[in-house]
């Protein structure tokens, strides 16, 4: 699934875009717009130059000198695609989670620019979308620049699993199921400990938030969310002690942890 490190890594992708003019777009998949369609969109991006691409959690906007912006939402297995008179520029060129070949079926939604740079999203599930003007304030703190002050507040008032609570994208923008478990790993902390009890260590936090952002930006430099040292997998080891790894569902998502060097207090 794409998390906020590959969406970041789509947003570098999609520089290359910035200052350019669209002449064309393509979004033959009606299912895919939401709030909106065909018509709307094109209306909205044809002759619209791209001032800036930016990132909300796992969500990607592109920005137009009209005041318009443009949300791109990837669901499970959305891929950004750019390319151009050099070919291929996408950096994102292999992910664990994704197709690796390239369908012209599984195009949602294409963007083409005056220099014949063409942005698409690829997208065999179906389960991204194009939205004009979406709600980026839905979107919590991001995980790359997390601070303690903001997770605390993030972490407010809730008895549910931490691992849920960060999952959760009004808290927090960004994460996903990998990038999680590979946090709390890290972290030495059971994922199924109730937010609570995380939030009342301000030690805890700290560490906390501390981690996602370390986890958030080692991931960057990797290529991708999948890159953690936690095996998914119950019959690979944990790298810390050797230990069997427990596979559990929290939060509705299947869950790897290690029963030994995680626990529900390691602060
Ligand atoms: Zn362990």
């Amino acid at each position: 699934v794409p998390e906020g490190v590959e969406v970041e890594l789509y947003r570098r992708a999609a520089a290359t875009l910035v200052g350019e003019r669209v002449v064309a777009v393509d979004a033959p998949d009606a299912w895919f717009l939401k709030h909106t369609d065909a018509a709307e969109v094109t209306a909205a991006l044809v002759d619209a130059v791209i001032t800036s691409i930016d990132r909300r959690g796992k969500l990607l906007l592109l920005r137009l000198d009209t005041g318009v912006s443009v949300g791109l939402r990837f669901g499970m297995t959305g891929r950004l695609l750019v390319s151009g008179p050099a070919g291929q520029v996408n950096p994102v060129a292999e992910l664990r989670y994704g197709a690796v070949r390239d369908d012209a079926t599984w195009d949602r939604f294409a963007a083409r620019t005056a220099r014949g740079v063409t942005v698409r999203v690829s997208d065999p599930r179906r389960l991204g979308a194009v939205e004009l003007a979406p709600d980026e304030d839905a979107i919590g703190p991001d995980f790359l620049t997390l601070t303690a002050r903001r997770l605390t507040t993030s972490l407010d008032g809730t008895g549910v699993p931490i691992k849920a609570a960060l999952l959760d994208q009004a808290r927090v923008g960004g994460l996903g199921n990998m990038l999680v478990d590979e946090i709390c790993w890290q972290a030495r902390l059971d994922p199924a400990v109730p937010t609570g009890r995380v939030r009342a260590s301000p030690a805890g936090v700290d560490a906390l938030a501390a981690q996602i952002r370390a986890t958030g930006r080692r991931a960057l430099r990797r290529g991708g969310s999948h890159t953690g040292e936690l095996p998914r997998d119950v019959d690979a080891p944990c790298r810390r002690d050797g230990s069997v790894l427990q596979r559990r569902t929290i939060g509705g998502r299947t869950t790897f942890s290690c029963p030994v060097c995680q626990s529900e207090q390691p602060w």
